[in-house]
């Protein structure tokens, strides 16, 4: 992915400040952080959305997110920390090559996420949604197996 960003700080054509790296993935400083310490963490190789990336992988990137945050908690006496990872422009994506934002929490940081906690109709509208996507799991798992 030549005009990837993200494959270009990987390939060292593009700079950034390294938080810790491995053979399969690479956390780096998010260039324009929510909170201070924001630490951006990827797979070496391009995968875009979250979904195809191949489970193995993902259980290593979740491994390495875990170690930031405990790092931020820490190393930068953290009060908390956030996990974000976003899969489309709807979704607030902007660089499309799969991350996790892992951004430490401080109880002075100022930051609120803008989170409207809605509400269903009726039990069965969340019945409904509920068996689409439990539907949906099962066909993948059996077509791909
Ligand atoms: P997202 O909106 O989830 O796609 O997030 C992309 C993130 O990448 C944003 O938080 C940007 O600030 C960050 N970003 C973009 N370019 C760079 C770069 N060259 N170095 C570090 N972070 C970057
Ligand atoms: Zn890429």
């Amino acid at each position: 992915m030549d005009d990837c960003i993200f494959c270009r700080i990987v390939k060292e054509e593009l700079p950034c400040t390294r938080v810790y790296e491995d053979d399969l993935a690479l956390a780096f400083m998010d260039i324009a952080p929510v909170v201070r310490g924001h630490v951006l963490v990827i797979p070496r190789e391009h995968y875009d959305p979250l979904y195809a990336v191949p489970e193995r992988l993902l259980q290593h990137l979740i491994g390495v997110v875990s170690r930031v945050a405990r790092g931020q908690m820490t190393g930068l006496q953290a009060n908390g920390v956030n996990i974000m990872q976003a899969n489309g422009a709807v979704a607030g994506q902007v660089v499309p090559h799969v991350h996790f934002h892992v951004i430490p929490r401080f109880h002075d940081d100022g930051h609120s996420w803008n989170w409207r906690a809605g509400k269903y109709d009726n039990p069965d509208e969340a019945h409904g949604l509920a068996r689409k996507i439990h539907e949906a799991i099962v066909f993948t798992q059996n077509t791909s197996s």
